[in-house]
């Protein structure tokens, strides 16, 4: 097994959610020399209100879009696990899968979806989130959970901090003001999600700049993406 540092690992539950949620923030990280891996649970075969595309023939055009959007912002390596969208479970299985990448990659920093925002919640985005957290802390970390992965030499590993995008308690913003017309570029690369969604292209940019003007409300920068951090002190 090889290991496979990486400083940052982001577990999205579709291809796009990460670009709505942290992509200035990568961008700013990958500026810095940190390198970023992308883990994409499901495949995003549900994606769209057009009942002509075929799931199959989605799920390809996502990861392509994926890809581009994950160049664009410098991101090191992208996973794609391909569960079916709409199809999450917490599952022994799942958090495994999520453990082992922990192990791989030995990321300080970990960013998902909050799992705890309340009410109407995509279910794939409240399990990953959930899955996520589990999987950092204490499955990641203790040495008795997972004989087999220490067999492949996938030692424990401590995540100092995880990111959560979409949160409802946020305690914690980055300045994206240098990095966001990079983030709007990388959402456009997901073209199969501009249709028909309430915020078509031309709109994106603006609803966008909004949102992180909002979210930036009380700091001494323009725009920001906002998170609930947690630092895990070991
Ligand atoms: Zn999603």
């Amino acid at each position: 097994m090889t290991l496979e540092p990486a400083q940052v690992m982001v577990v999205t539950p579709h291809p796009d959610d990460a670009e709505y949620g942290v992509a200035g923030t990568v961008a700013l990280w990958t500026r810095e020399g940190k390198d970023v891996v992308y883990v994409v649970c499901t495949n995003g075969d549900k994606g769209t209100g057009d009942v002509n595309t075929k799931p199959e023939e989605l799920a390809r055009i996502r990861e392509q879009e994926q890809m581009a959007a994950a160049k664009l912002l410098g991101v090191k390596k992208v996973h794609f696990l391909r569960h079916p969208d709409q199809g999450l479970e917490d599952t022994p299985e799942f958090r495994k899968e999520i453990v082992r990448l922990i192990r791989m990659y030995r990321p300080q920093t970990v960013v998902t979806a909050d799992p705890y925002r309340r009410y109407i919640w995509h279910r794939d985005h409240r399990i990953v989130g959930q899955v996520t957290l589990d999987a950092v802390f204490p499955y990641a970390r203790d040495h008795h959970a997972y004989p087999d992965l220490i067999q492949e030499g996938l030692q424990p590993h401590r995540v100092k901090e995880v990111l959560l995008w979409a949160s409802e308690d946020p305690n914690y913003r980055s300045d994206i003001t240098d990095t966001f017309d990079l983030k709007v570029a990388a959402l456009r690369c997901h073209k199969s999600q501009m249709e028909g969604t309430p915020f078509p292209e031309a709109e994106l940019q603006k609803w966008l700049r909004e949102r992180h003007k909002q979210a930036a409300k009380g700091e001494d920068f323009e725009l920001a993406e906002a998170f609930h951090q947690v630092e895990l002190f070991w």
